[in-house]
Formats: structure tokens, C-alpha cells, sequence
């Protein structure tokens, strides 16, 4: 496995298995990686040739007020992990050759960009499609995995892909959780112990929605209420939103069908953590 650090020895690098016909497989990360980020890398690794991973914590998409200082990082131990899983390259540019003085262009999916996530993090995927564009460019996958986990992203990223008419197939995998249900973050090790026995509220009441669905509810108002209420007895959450949007526009809807997006953000102390899920109306 090697590890890349400048745009020009990464182009280099794909180029010569691009030109021996093999098809690269790209996994956009921050690092600091976990079991949701190795169902990626393992996909990538069973369909594509090459596989490269890419480790960069992207300031662009951070707010003002944001983690982007104390955002968790340890190349080391991701270069480990990632070379046990058969990674061919490892992409680990500084923000400099990403963004070097006197950089002027982002890339913007209006509209999806300022719901959800982007009602309380405005520039949010505004820096996510600049620097995945970027990425594309750079590395020139044939396919790219993204998680299911950051629902929102992977809709704008695939209608980015699609606008802009990318010859590159975009593929969501399934939410990787934790024993308990926690779905998988780097951002979980900023949480203590009682926060994170706290932090069990999202996927608690996510569960509890799928249960009021499987019984025949179909309100989207009801099933929120309900979301709403249970976290709202957690006294160390805090809502965001909870949310249940159309797939396609993210504009909310009042009944549930199947496809029907249920996503919620909450602060667990000061702790911003995500979930959702895609209503499947199958028992
Ligand atoms: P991040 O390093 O948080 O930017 O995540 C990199 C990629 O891994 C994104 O496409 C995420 O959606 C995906 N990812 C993060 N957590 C999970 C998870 N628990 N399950 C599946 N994919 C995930």
C-alpha cells in the first residue's frame, strides 16, 4: 500500500493502472476510521481493481464554529488498518495542495444543499461537493462508495454526479452500527460514557418509528411526534431535526411510503450526531 500525498504522483499513479485497463475504486474519508468505513473500503476492494482511499479532513466543509481543530486524526493507525484490508493507495493530501492561495471554485447542488444537514451547517455541502469533485478529478474512480450513514451527501453527491455528467457511478452502502445500535462515527469518541449512553436516543427512536410503520402508521406527523418525544425525554439531547423527506427533493412529506426518508440530527451535549433510515414498508 502506498501512501500519496500531492494531486500530480496520485494522477500518476492511477493513470498507469488506467492505462493497463483496470478500474479504480475510490473511498472519500476524514479519517479516523471504523467499521463503517471499512464496509467501503471492503466493497471497493470486490468491485474494483484498485482500490485508494483518500484521508482528508476538509476545511471547506466545516462552519466557523465547527470541529475542524479537534476533528479526531491518526494516520497511522488508519494506514495499519487499511493495509490489513488490501488497500492499494492511500490519498493524504494537506489542505495546501487541496486548496492552495488563491483558490476560487466550489461546486454547489442548490437547493438539497440548504435542507436538513444545511439548514443549521449553510456551507456544509457546499465543501463536501467541492472536495468530492476534486477527488474525482484527481483519482478518476470508476466507482466511488459513499454511506448511507450521511444520507443527505450521498443524494446531493449523486445528483452532482449526475449534473455535471460525470462518468463515475456513485454507491451508497448500509448504515454500520455498533452492537447497541449506535450508528458508527468518528465523531462518537468526543462523547463520555453518559453521553453516549445518551447518544442510543437516535437510533431508539428510529427503531420506534419502524415499529409504529410495521404496525400500519403511516402519519408522517405522528411518527415524528413520537421520534420527537422520545428524544425529548433524554435530558442530555437535543433536536436539531427530525425530519421524514422525499429521497428525490428532501421537501417533507405528511405520509410515509416506501423510500420515504426518516433522518434526524441531535446534539448529544455538544456533540452534533446523525441517523436515519429508508422506510422499506417490508416485515
Ligand atoms: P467521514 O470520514 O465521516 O467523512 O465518512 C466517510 C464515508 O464513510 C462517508 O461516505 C460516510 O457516509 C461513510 N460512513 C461514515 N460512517 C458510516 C457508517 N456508520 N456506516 C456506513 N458508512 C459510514
Amino acid at each position: 500500500m502506498k501512501i500519496i500525498k500531492t494531486i500530480p504522483e496520485m494522477k500518476a499513479a492511477v493513470g498507469e493502472h488506467k492505462s493497463a485497463g483496470r478500474t479504480i475504486g475510490l473511498v472519500p474519508t476524514m479519517g479516523f476510521l471504523h467499521e463503517g468505513h471499512f464496509s467501503l473500503v471492503r466493497a471497493a476492494r470486490k468491485k474494483a481493481d484498485v482500490t485508494v482511499v483518500s484521508i482528508f479532513v476538509n476545511p471547506a466543509q466545516f462552519g466557523p464554529k465547527e470541529d475542524l481543530k479537534t476533528y479526531p486524526r491518526d494516520l497511522n493507525r488508519d494506514s495499519v488498518m487499511l493495509e490489513k484490508e488490501g488497500v492499494d493507495y492511500v490519498f493524504h493530501p494537506e489542505a495546501g495542495e487541496m486548496y492552495p492561495h488563491g483558490y476560487k471554485t466550489y461546486v454547489e447542488v442548490r437547493d438539497l444543499q440548504e435542507k436538513l444537514c444545511g439548514r443549521s451547517r449553510p456551507e456544509h455541502f457546499r465543501g463536501v461537493c467541492t472536495v468530492v469533485l476534486k477527488l474525482f478529478q484527481i483519482v478518476g474512480p470508476d466507482i466511488a462508495f459513499f454511506g448511507q450513514k450521511d444520507a443527505q451527501q450521498a443524494i446531493i453527491l449523486r445528483k452532482m454526479a449526475q449534473d455535471l455528467n460525470l462518468d463515475v457511478q456513485v454507491e451508497i452502502m448500509p448504515i454500520v452500527r455498533e452492537a447497541d445500535g449506535l450508528a458508527m462515527s468518528s465523531r462518537n469518541t468526543y462523547l463520555s460514557p453518559e453521553e453516549r449512553a445518551a447518544a442510543l436516543v437516535l437510533a431508539k427512536s428510529l427503531e420506534a418509528a419502524k415499529r409504529q410503520i410495521d404496525h400500519g402508521e403511516r402519519r408522517a406527523g405522528v411518527i415524528l411526534g413520537g421520534m420527537k418525544a422520545m428524544i425529548g425525554e433524554e435530558p442530555l439531547a437535543r433536536i436539531d431535526y427530525v425530519e421524514a423527506v422525499d429521497m428525490e427533493d428532501l421537501d417533507p412529506v405528511k405520509k410515509i411510503v416506501k423510500g420515504t426518508l426518516i433522518a434526524l440530527a441531535v446534539f448529544i451535549g455538544p456533540t452534533r450526531l446523525i441517523d436515519n433510515m429508508i422506510v422499506s414498508l417490508e416485515r
